[in-house]
């Protein structure tokens, strides 16, 4: 069997023009514009990449971006302080901290200090508990993004055996309560699971977010299963520079799944995309308008 490609950047391309549209409709029908704050402390090349890329798209489909560089040794204190001027800011709907902090900086404190309304990463205490308790919420871009392409790629996820591989609060966890939110039977695996070649075998879907380059075998998917890829690892080519790759071994399980999403080119599009989406969305909910579908 060949998998199915799922192919993210189309997905992503798709969801980018839906935000497009709302937002035009939005500046058009009501005068507003969305505006999306992203938060960077210190200068960590991949965090850099990412911010400058968020913004470049946020502009793109037609609404505000605003960035805020601060310096690696910023205190709480300042960060704190920034934040709250940014919950107070009509124009600013979503606001994002890209993490990982600087380690002298507390990020459970600061993410908690973010408005919930305006949490378009979902990572507050509030909109964990309101997606682990099925009520509406800001919910993660990582994994919103793996569910859209799974709802497309399957119609119902009902009854089917999903294994999280992985239970980070920003990927893993939030993922789980997402699949059992479309009634799959979820199992989340970790570094402790025992026999976890076995545990993924059970699995019609399979989400890798582990961090280990190639680390999930073709001999370990069930034959036609779906493999979404959250992983992304740079690794050395025997050639000589450097290549991408993800938590699963891309051609081996390719040979095995249904439907597999690559890397680069699959989950990693969606998240910025859903990030838009999660910005519009808190802008139509503070004023009082229709959410985008
Ligand atoms: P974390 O490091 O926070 O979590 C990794 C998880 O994998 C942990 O729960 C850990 O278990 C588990 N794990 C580690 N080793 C093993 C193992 N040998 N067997 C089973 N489980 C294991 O990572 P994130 O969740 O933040 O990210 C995961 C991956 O996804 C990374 O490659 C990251 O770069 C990528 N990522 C991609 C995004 C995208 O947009 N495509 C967005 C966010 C992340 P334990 O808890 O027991 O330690």
């Amino acid at each position: 069997m060949t998998a199915t490609v799922i192919d993210g950047k189309a997905f992503a391309a798709d969801v980018r023009a839906k935000v497009a549209e709302h937002v035009t409709r939005l500046k058009e029908v009501h005068g507003i514009t969305p505006g999306l704050a992203v938060v960077l402390v210190g200068e960590d090349p991949a965090s850099q990449v990412y911010v400058r890329s968020k913004g470049k798209m946020t502009v793109e489909v037609g609404m505000n971006s605003y960035e805020h560089k601060l310096d690696a040794d910023t205190s709480e204190e300042v960060l704190l302080a920034l934040i709250a001027q940014l919950n107070a800011d009509p124009a600013v709907h979503g606001i994002l901290v890209q993490l990982p902090l600087p380690a002298h900086l507390d990020s459970d404190l600061v993410i908690n200090s973010i408005d919930p309304a305006k949490d378009v990463d979902g990572f507050h205490i509030s909109n964990v508990g309101l997606l682990g308790t099925g009520q509406k919420s800001m919910v993660p871009c990582t994994p919103l993004g793996c569910l859209m392409m799974l709802r497309a790629h399957h119609g119902s996820l009902s009854g089917l055996n999903a294994v999280v591989v992985g239970r980070s609060n920003i990927v893993g966890k939030p993922m789980a309560q997402l699949l059992l939110g479309d009634s799959c039977t979820v199992t989340i695996a970790h570094s402790r699971t025992k026999d976890l070649p076995a545990v993924v075998q059970q699995a019609d879907i399979v989400v890798a977010a582990v961090g280990r380059a190639q680390m999930i075998p073709g001999e370990w998917i069930k034959p036609g299963a779906t493999v979404i890829d959250v992983g992304i690892n740079r690794i050395d080519k025997p050639e000589g520079g450097t290549r991408l790759v993800g938590d699963a071994d891309y051609d081996s399980c390719a040979a095995v799944a249904g439907a597999i999403t690559p890397v680069p080119g699959g989950v990693g599009p969606m998240t910025i995309a859903c990030l838009l989406a999660n910005t519009v969305t808190a802008c139509s909910r503070a004023n009082g308008l229709k959410e985008p579908e």
